[in-house]
């Protein structure tokens, strides 16, 4: 390896990035690379105590963040996918669900159920995007439009956290159902004057972005988090054109109008019980 020069301000930061660090108790913070104490950034909601850089977090992590506390109650936990199109990439599907499984403790990438926030009673769908990248398949669609048809039934305020890369590939035309299955809920839910509350967590992406994602009557996203329909590196070289700074981040969308607020994890409980007793929910 090349000497580094500690002589230099880029020398010291590069000399910073390259002192090893004990894996668990301490993290580098991806955007100011500050060394932080990892109890410190996960009680500040995961989040960067130096720059509010927000950590992405599991289904679990935000459910817990999220509700009041032991409050949720799961619905459709044991809804589990099949591998229809026995389909094969790097390894079969059958066995790419086993692995996730076994990784996240559940059966696909949405968490869904009844729960309270700040005490107004909800119901809560929230996508993991440690399974499976948050991709939609038909369990997790099947889940999310139940949870919508409940909502529907039960006059209960929705909210969504999406964290997702899109539809997931190894379900074809199946998973791509589901963006017209969840937004036909959707619409019956809206007919039924039900108050939806979509939340964009980094990334956002896909099929997820083109269906339920951008169809709240709020849309509410985190700081900074990345939100588009294809990646941009694919948009640059389809387009040919430089891409505008910001592009498709959180802050870019709202000020085009895509997104109702940028709220910061922090503010997220208040920002929900505030739109429910503002629409009379
Ligand atoms: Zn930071």
């Amino acid at each position: 390896m090349a000497q580094i020069q500690t002589n230099t301000w880029e020398g010291l930061i590069e000399k910073r990035k390259n002192v090893d660090v004990p894996e668990g108790l301490w993290l580098r913070c991806p955007s100011c690379t500050a060394m932080i104490y990892r109890k410190v950034m996960e009680e500040a909601l995961h989040t960067c105590p130096d720059c509010q850089h927000h950590f992405r977090v599991s289904a679990r992590q935000r459910i817990h963040m999220l509700v009041d506390a032991g409050t949720f109650e799961e619905m459709d936990a044991d809804l589990a996918p099949r591998d229809i199109l026995e389909f094969i990439d790097k390894k079969s599907y059958a066995q790419r669900l086993f692995d996730e499984q076994a990784k996240t403790g559940a059966k696909d990438g949405v968490h869904v159920g009844r729960a309270f926030i700040k005490g107004r009673p909800i119901m809560l769908a929230v996508m993991d995007f440690e399974f499976m990248a948050g991709s939609m398949g038909a369990v997790v669609g099947e889940k999310l439009t139940r949870a919508i048809e409940r909502a529907t039934k039960e006059n209960l305020p929705l909210v969504i956290v999406s964290c997702s890369g899109g539809a997931r590939m190894q379900e074809s035309t199946i998973s791509l159902m589901q963006m017209a299955k969840t937004s036909a809920a959707l619409a019956r839910f809206d007919d039924a004057g039900g108050l939806f509350i979509s939340v964009l967590s980094d990334p956002t992406y896909g099929g997820t972005t083109a269906s339920f994602a951008m169809l709240g009557d709020l849309i509410f996203a985190e700081p900074k988090a990345m939100i588009g329909f294809a990646g941009a590196r694919v948009i640059a070289s389809t387009i040919r054109a430089e891409l505008p700074d910001g592009f498709q981040r959180a802050e870019f969308l709202c000020e085009k109008g895509f997104i109702d607020k940028i709220v910061r994890r922090a503010d997220l409980r208040s920002a929900i019980a505030r739109s429910i007793d503002y629409c009379g929910k």
